[in-house]
């Protein structure tokens, strides 16, 4: 057997080197925690839209850059002050990759809204790798009963439906509605059918018809044949629609599907302007609101709400040698639905 000469680098990771640029399978040394960080021996990344950012380039970016924020795998090594956190610990780290503590919002408690936010995969290098560090406040707990390629997905996907929705201000037994039936939406309609709404889910074409209610809806509306402000105001106007497909003109399109001081809930993230009148705003005392993700205690709920009621994400797995097919793959909106990558 032959004995290479030369040391190897021990680990894999997919890396961007630089905005615009093609995903590089590239060999690196397992990369060692600092004070306050713990390493993860990561198990599964999901691969989220927003990896995009690091794909094509965002503000701020240092290249080369490894992405992902739908991390779990098994912390194998604390940095130093690491008391709270145990080798062997399985973890998941998300969206939300530590605040500063010391920004106005985080003074006042509201660490989502942190001023300094770290993102896993754009302040520093994520999931889509063997070994990664984060820092302890980005950590959050996955329960037994969750696998790792389950519980992937719910730290972006998941946790920016649960969160919003839970705080959208509907009501058990309310006209909910869920814009898009893909990534963000399947896992939506499954939170909203489980917090007691009425679900209308709404989807371009009848392709997801049986899919959506067998996710939970109790209503599908084809926005392709049908008005679909027009279908909810025949069931009473939704209390909320969360708007999960990035589509800015569908998002327009539906503010007049809202009920009474109903809301329009922003997580499908766009660079197009939404277009909407003063009119339909001050008439039914309308609202629209944005959403993004949430902390890692926030994920924590997430996970758990799950594991109590059965909400699972659709995945198709790729392995992480094969990241650019993954990324492709999410890109083409044909994935059902969430794309995971396993080490
Ligand atoms: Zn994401
Ligand atoms: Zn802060």
């Amino acid at each position: 057997m032959a004995v290479a000469k030369t040391a190897i680098a021990p680990m894999k990771a997919a890396q961007i080197s630089k905005p615009g640029g093609d995903f590089e399978i590239v060999e690196r040394e397992i990369p060692t925690p600092v004070e306050g960080h713990v390493r993860i021996k990561v198990q599964a990344c999901g691969v989220c839209h927003s990896d995009v950012l690091t794909k094509e380039g965002w503000p701020g970016i240092q290249y080369p850059r490894v992405p992902g924020h739908e991390v779990v795998g098994i912390i194998d090594e604390l940095g130093a002050g690491v008391s709270e956190w145990k080798q062997g610990q399985r973890v998941g780290v998300g969206w939300h990759g530590g605040q500063d503590g010391t920004c106005l919002s985080c003074r006042r408690g509201d660490f989502r809204n942190c001023r300094n936010l770290k993102i896993p995969g754009i302040s520093y290098d994520g999931g889509y790798q063997q070994y990664m560090v984060a820092p302890v406040e980005a950590l959050a707990a996955i329960p037994e009963s969750l696998s790792s390629i389950e519980a992937a997905p719910l730290l972006c996907a998941g946790i920016t439906t649960f969160n919003a929705l839970r705080h959208s201000g509907a009501l058990p037994a309310d006209l909910v509605a869920v814009q898009g039936v893909g990534g963000l939406g399947h896992l939506g309609i499954q939170f909203a059918s489980k917090f007691g709404y009425k679900v209308a889910a709404i989807g371009r074409g009848p392709e997801n018809a049986a899919l959506a209610k067998k996710l939970g809806a109790s209503v599908y509306i084809d926005s392709k044949s049908t008005n679909a402000a027009q279908e909810l105001q025949k069931l009473g106007g939704a209390q909320v629609i969360l708007a999960t497909a990035p589509s800015s003109k569908a998002m327009s399109e539906l503010v007049d599907g809202l009920g009474p001081n109903g809301k329009l809930m922003v997580v499908g993230a766009s660079t197009d302007p939404i277009e909407v009148t003063p009119i339909q705003l001050i008439f039914g005392s309308h609202s629209i609101q944005g959403w993004a993700s949430g902390t890692p205690t926030d994920s924590e709920d997430t996970l758990r709400f799950a594991e109590l009621t059965g909400v699972r994400p659709m995945i198709e797995t790729c392995p992480l040698e094969k990241a650019a097919e993954g990324y492709a793959r999410m890109m083409s909106g044909k994935a059902q639905f969430r794309v995971v990558l396993t080490m």
